[in-house]
């Protein structure tokens, strides 16, 4: 590392304690930035990467509710607008009670890398609250919704800020969230994305980010002349990332043999079928149950608890060719990453964001896996909340086919971004520098044109 680096990163330590998550997404990106910053002494000079980890704004807020005892509760809410330079702030509200400010400025600092690289014109943001959906009923899950829209209805807009779903926020969450914003500002605008159909959503919008994950792992293997078809996958996760990323590996001819979510995960020798994959489905996003009812339903899978006291995750032990982490920040460790090179895996593509600790991503790169980076391999999901954003904007809905072609150009694009920038920089096939230094060139030229802001 370069003293520039090593400086910025105790920098950044000093000043914003107890948010490891967000000094550890600096620090990778910082890292892959040092031939750029070298090449390029104009970004340091207008201190670009200095004004870049500082959000253009943070807003913390209350967000009072009434339970179904009727006690009221308090949560907070958080929104992270966190770089404007290429269009409005983009990106997801995250509830899930491990929700805190540092998590959410890792989110919304990757966000803006991502957001760049999809070609599309958005900025980077995220939010969020630390409340928990799981065992609410839907009345509780609509009071929340609608007090924490409350709030941040002052905040966003069309051409402001577009907030979406993630961990924790589906559709039903967008519709009370919608409803809601609707009801104070009396306008329908599209204000977030991932809409239902019925109302603004685009087709395509709740598979994109797990189907984007795949067509860039696809990308990955054609460099080495190999495809999706016969190929064995582990896949983490069985929200909405792990749902689709399994559909469309199904579809193009491979196998997954896991899925999990926070209990544990099972291992189903013989696929998750798409007859299966329709149970978890049902079993997710309607009876919102545990994946081990998979196992009960299946008895050929084998389920295995999440057992904390462990070094390694046992998921990342089994062999396969390709693995797909759809669940949350660092689900791969150092040993996860070893175990899946050891057992010979091709491609790892990162549904989740941030799911490989820095000692994981080394293993990875030290053993020359097709390694990609969540910032390019999950961008699928916000590219085509781009596209939700433009059709909005023409009032026109597009087809099916239209959305998902335009999504595998923009990760074909990504892709080639990815392996154009990692060359020529000088560190040919490495995605991380690649995605990093692609994500950042655009948003840094465009600081420099609009000055000191
Ligand atoms: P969902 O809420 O639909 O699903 C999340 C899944 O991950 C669940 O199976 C959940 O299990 C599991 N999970 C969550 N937190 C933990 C944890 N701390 N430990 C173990 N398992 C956990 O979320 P998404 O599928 O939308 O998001 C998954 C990942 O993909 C996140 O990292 C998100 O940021 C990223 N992502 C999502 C996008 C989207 O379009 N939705 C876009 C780009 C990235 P449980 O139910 O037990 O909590």
């Amino acid at each position: 590392m370069s003293d520039y680096v090593n400086e910025l990163l105790s920098e950044i330590k000093a000043k914003n304690p107890s948010e490891p998550e967000f000094h550890q997404a600096v620090q990778e990106v910082v890292e892959s930035l040092d031939a750029v910053l070298e090449r390029h002494p104009e970004y340091r000079a207008a201190r670009i990467v200095e004004r870049m980890i500082e959000p253009e704004r943070v807003l913390m807020f209350r967000v009072p509710w009434v339970d179904d005892q009727g006690l009221v509760q308090v949560n907070r809410g958080f929104r992270i607008e966190m770089n404007s330079a290429i269009g409005p702030y983009k990106g997801g509200l995250r509830f899930h009670p491990s929700v805190n400010l540092g998590i959410l400025k890792f989110l919304a600092f990757e966000q803006v890398f991502k957001n760049s690289l999809t070609t599309l014109p958005m900025g980077g943001g995220k939010g969020g609250s630390d409340f928990d959906p799981k065992g609410k009923s839907d009345g509780e899950v609509m009071r929340f919704c609608q007090s924490f829209m409350s709030e941040l209805q002052r905040h966003i807009g069309p051409n402001t800020d577009v907030p979406a779903g993630d961990i924790g926020v589906g559709g039903r969450e967008i519709g009370y969230l919608f409803g809601q914003y609707k009801k104070l500002r009396n306008e329908f605008t599209g204000i977030l994305t991932g809409k239902g159909l019925n109302w603004g959503g685009s087709l395509i919008r709740p598979e994109a980010t797990g189907y984007g994950s795949v067509y860039f792992c696809c990308e990955m293997l054609a460099t080495r002349s190999q495809s999706m078809d016969g190929k064995v996958c582990l896949v983490s996760g069985s929200g909405n990332v792990a749902q689709f990323t399994t559909e469309k590996i199904n579809d193009l001819g491979g196998k997954v043999v896991t899925l999990s979510d926070s209990g544990g995960y099972i291992y189903d020798e013989e696929g998750i079928s798409p007859e299966k994959l329709a149970f978890i489905m049902e079993l997710k996003n309607v009876r919102r149950g545990r994946i081990s009812a998979y196992a009960e339903q299946y008895p050929g899978a084998v389920y295995t608890p999440t057992d904390a006291d462990r070094d390694h995750n046992p998921l990342w032990s089994h062999k396969a060719d390709c693995a797909f982490p759809s669940a949350t920040q660092n689900e791969i460790n150092e040993k996860d990453a070893q175990n899946l090179v050891d057992n010979g895996v091709l491609a790892v593509s990162e549904g989740a964001n941030m799911p490989t600790t820095l000692a994981g991503v080394n293993v990875f790169l030290n053993a020359g896996v097709l390694y990609g980076p969540a910032k390019a391999a999950n961008a699928g999901g916000v590219a085509v909340s781009g596209l939700e954003m433009a059709q909005n904007s023409q009032r026109l809905p597009w087809t099916r086919e239209e959305v998902d072609q335009r999504l595998q150009l923009i990760m074909r694009n990504i892709h080639e971004t990815c392996v154009e920038m990692a060359g020529r920089f000088g560190t040919p096939n490495n995605y991380v520098n690649g995605a990093n230094i692609g994500g950042f060139l655009k948003v840094a030229d465009a600081m420099l044109d609009q000055g000191i802001v």
